[in-house]
């Protein structure tokens, strides 16, 4: 959803996007992990972080909340700079991060009233939206894993946060509490909240997030709409079946199809054998049309439209010169304030 609001640019900084970061570069030692990186969230939109592991992504949402200190760039944060402001930061962002953690006896109603402000929703409806409200009373260390994870969800919403950080979200969920998850997403998406996702799960992806930026080694491969990412990387259709008696001709046509660039097919084609038609996304109906027209649909008919995760496994497989640059910093330092590692 895209919030209208008057936008003014500032070296490349506007009003209009929550996060705004240039050419963030974070080192661990000698080893650049987040390289020159450039990244917008406006107000309103859900934007996903993907990648493999290792390409910086927690790195980057923990430099945005002010939980590491970046070692070049600029950045921007509902107006504050994470690195300097990151106290007046705090309480307009709700995250759920990587490797979180609350003390064994506490209770989940007691880490309600611990987290919750002067601007906190009603915890127990979010429990109950959650499907925590039979765990009120029970410790943190009785939770499930997945259990776990939705309090720190319920934690991360409590206090009406204008940017939600969501790191692997729906990790170790059971579907259909993965399902209420992307429910509670969508509630919030559709009441203007900003989310910034960091996920590998590319049916979250497409699913929930409006765009999604893609990270290898620190740097951006690409980004643009679920839709985008699939048109510009994985554009290549599977069309699967076995020869149906008569169907020489039938495969003729089709390899004189457009849009078809190749066939995987025995040097002689005969009734039964198995054909794999490899094209853009057009000869998915030509084939169709052209094994009707044949007389007979073969009943394993099967077809391969290529998703997300197929954008991002090839995007992700591309030859690239992204390896991490050296950087001569002289010492290695775990600068996190106040959490991971
Ligand atoms: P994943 O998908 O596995 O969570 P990621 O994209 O979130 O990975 P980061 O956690 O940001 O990646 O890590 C980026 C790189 O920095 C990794 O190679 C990681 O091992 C390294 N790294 C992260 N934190 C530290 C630290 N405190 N000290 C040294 N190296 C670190």
């Amino acid at each position: 959803m895209w919030h209208e609001r008057r936008c003014r640019d500032d070296g490349g900084m506007s009003e209009c996007d929550v996060v705004t970061v240039r050419g963030l570069q974070k080192k661990y030692g000698c080893r650049v992990v987040v390289d020159r990186l450039d990244l917008d969230v406006r107000a309103g939109e859900i934007v996903g972080l993907a990648g493999a592991n290792g390409a910086g992504k927690t790195t980057t949402v923990e430099c945005i909340q002010g939980l590491r200190k970046p070692d070049a760039g600029q950045l921007r944060v509902l107006g504050y700079n994470p690195a300097t402001q990151s106290a007046r930061l705090r309480p307009l962002v709700g995250s759920q991060l990587q490797d979180s953690a609350l003390p064994d006896r506490l209770r989940v109603s007691e880490a309600l009233g611990l987290f919750a402000t002067r601007r906190a929703r009603d915890g127990g409806e979010l429990l109950e939206q959650f499907g925590l409200a039979q765990r009120r009373r029970s410790v943190f260390s009785a939770l499930s894993g997945g259990e776990r994870q939705r309090l720190f969800l319920v934690l991360a919403l409590l206090n009406r946060p204008r940017l939600v950080i969501l790191d692997e979200l729906t990790q170790g969920l059971d579907p259909a509490a993965r399902r209420n998850v992307w429910a509670a997403i969508r509630q919030l998406h559709a009441g203007g909240t900003t989310v910034l996702l960091v996920t590998h799960e590319m049916d979250e992806a497409e699913a929930l997030c409006d765009r999604i930026v893609v990270l290898r080694a620190g740097r951006v491969l690409d980004a643009g709409t679920p839709a985008e990412l699939v048109d510009r990387h994985a554009r290549r259709a599977t069309v699967t079946f076995t020869v149906p008696d008569r169907a020489a001709a039938c495969l003729a046509e089709i390899r004189q199809l457009p849009g078809v660039q190749a066939m995987d097919m025995p040097s002689s084609p005969r009734a039964g054998a198995r054909v794999t038609v490899l094209g853009d996304r057009s000869i998915i109906a030509h084939v169709g049309a052209i094994l009707v027209r044949g007389g007979t649909v073969p009943g394993d008919l099967s077809v391969h439209v290529p998703d997300l995760d197929d954008a991002l496994q090839s995007l992700l497989d591309r030859p690239g010169d992204d390896a991490p640059a050296p950087a001569d910093l002289k010492t290695a330092g775990n600068d996190l304030i106040g959490g991971r590692r």
